[in-house]
C-alpha cells in the first residue's frame, strides 16, 4: 500500500527538481493504486503524470521514457544501473516477522546467515539483534553491485548469502514464495529455512528443491533431440545479456546444431509460437525458464541448463543462472 507519507515524499522530490512530467512505474500488485497516486501528484504537485501500463517485474525493467522523473515503486535500485532521474519507492511489508522468528528458533543452527526480499530488508537488523539475543551467531552478507542492501536477495542474484556461506551452517530467509529461497539453496549449497509472513509459516525448502531439480532434469534431457535453438535475449536494461547469448550460440553451433537470437521485451509464450525452433534458451531473467516453463509449448532452459544439455557442463555442477552485478553495468 502506498501511504500519504510516501506520496508526500514524491511531492517533495517533484518540487525540489521542478518537474513538469513524472512517469509512474508500478509492479502488478500495486497497479490498483496507480490512479489514486497519479491524481494526488497532479493535483498537489502541479505536474503531468504518465502511468507506464506495461508489466513491470523488477528494478531491471525501467521504462525508457522517464519524463523529468521516473518514480519506480516496489523495488530497490540495482546500484549498477543507478540513475539520478529515478526515484525508487521501496515499500516495506507491514507484517510482523517476530512471532515467526520465535517459532523458527528451535530449528536454527548455531550460526546462520539471514537474507530477505526487499519488502523485509528493513527488518533484517532487528531480526539479527533478536536472534543474537537468543544465542545464535548471525551473518549479514554484502552483495555485489546489483544488490542495494546487506542481506538482500533478488531472484537473479544471491551474492549476499554467498559472501558469508562459508561461515554459516544454515540460511534463514525472510520473504514470500519459494523462488528466492530455492535460489539461495542452489547458490550456497546450504540448508534454507523460510520465515514467510504472508503464509504465516516457517518452512524448509529441501523437498521443493529436490522436486524442482527433478523437473529441470526432465526438461534438460529434451535438449538432446533438439536441432534448432532459439536464444531469448530480453531488451530490458538490466537483463540484456548479449555477450552471454553470443557465447551460448557459439556453444550450440559447435555441437553442429542451429541457433538464432531472438530479442523481446517481455518473453511472452504467445510471441514465440510461430517460430520453427525445437527449444529455447533464455538468457533473460532466470524466473522465465524456471517459473514459467509450463506455459511454453517447447522446452525452455537457462544458459547453465543449456550447457548441461549440450554436454559442456556436468549435472553435478548445476547452478542457478544468476546475473552478477558487473554484467548489468551496460
Ligand atoms: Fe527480478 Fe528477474 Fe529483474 Fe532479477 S532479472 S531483478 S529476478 S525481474
Amino acid at each position: 500500500m502506498i501511504t500519504d507519507w510516501e506520496i508526500q515524499g514524491i511531492l517533495d522530490e517533484i518540487k525540489r527538481r521542478e518537474c513538469k512530467t513524472v512517469v509512474l512505474q508500478l509492479p502488478e500488485g500495486l497497479k490498483r493504486e496507480a490512479v489514486h497516486v497519479a491524481k494526488e501528484l497532479e493535483e498537489k504537485g502541479d505536474v503531468q503524470v504518465v502511468v507506464s501500463a506495461d508489466p513491470c517485474y523488477g528494478a531491471c525493467d525501467l521504462v525508457s521514457f522517464k519524463g523529468d522523473l521516473l518514480v519506480h515503486f516496489g523495488h530497490a535500485p540495482l546500484p549498477c544501473l543507478s540513475d539520478e532521474d529515478i526515484l525508487f519507492v521501496e515499500l516495506s511489508s507491514e507484517l510482523d516477522v517476530f512471532p515467526l522468528l520465535e517459532k523458527a528458533l528451535p530449528k536454527l543452527k548455531e550460526s546462520v546467515a539471514i537474507t530477505a526480499a526487499i519488502q523485509y530488508v528493513p527488518t533484517l537488523s532487528h531480526a539479527k539483534q533478536f536472534l543474537e539475543k537468543n544465542g545464535i551467531k548471525v551473518h549479514l552478507g554484502e552483495g555485489d553491485s546489483r544488490i542495494a542492501y546487506p542481506g538482500q536477495v533478488l531472484g537473479c542474484n544471491f551474492s549476499a548469502p554467498r559472501a558469508v556461506s562459508e561461515d554459516v551452517e544454515q540460511i534463514l530467509h525472510i520473504g514470500e514464495g519459494n523462488f528466492h529461497p530455492l535460489g539461495i539453496a542452489l547458490a550456497t549449497g546450504k540448508e534454507v529455512l523460510i520465515v514467510d509472513p504472508e503464509k504465516n509459516e516457517v518452512r524448509d525448502i529441501s523437498e521443493l528443491k529436490e522436486t524442482i531439480l527433478r523437473q529441470r532434469h526432465a526438461i534438460i534431457s529434451k535438449l538432446e533431440s533438439a536441432t534448432t535453438f532459439g536464444i531469448l535475449v530480453s531488451s530490458k536494461i538490466g537483463q540484456k545479456r548479449f555477450g552471454l547469448a553470443a557465447r551460448i550460440k557459439d556453444m550450440v553451433e559447435k555441437e553442429g546444431k542451429k541457433a538464432v537470437l531472438f530479442l523481446l521485451d517481455n518473453i511472452d509464450p504467445d510471441y514465440l509460437l510461430g517460430y520453427d525452433v525445437d527449444a529455447f534458451i533464455s538468457v533473460a531473467c532466470p524466473r522465465i525458464a524456471i517459473d514459467d516453463f509450463a506455459v511454453h509449448k517447447r522446452p525452455i532452459v537457462t544458459s547453465i541448463e543449456a550447457e548441461i544439455g549440450l554436454g559442456a557442463r556436468k549435472w553435478e555442477d548445476y547452478a542457478f543462472d544468476e546475473i552478477p552485478g558487473p554484467e548489468c553495468e551496460i
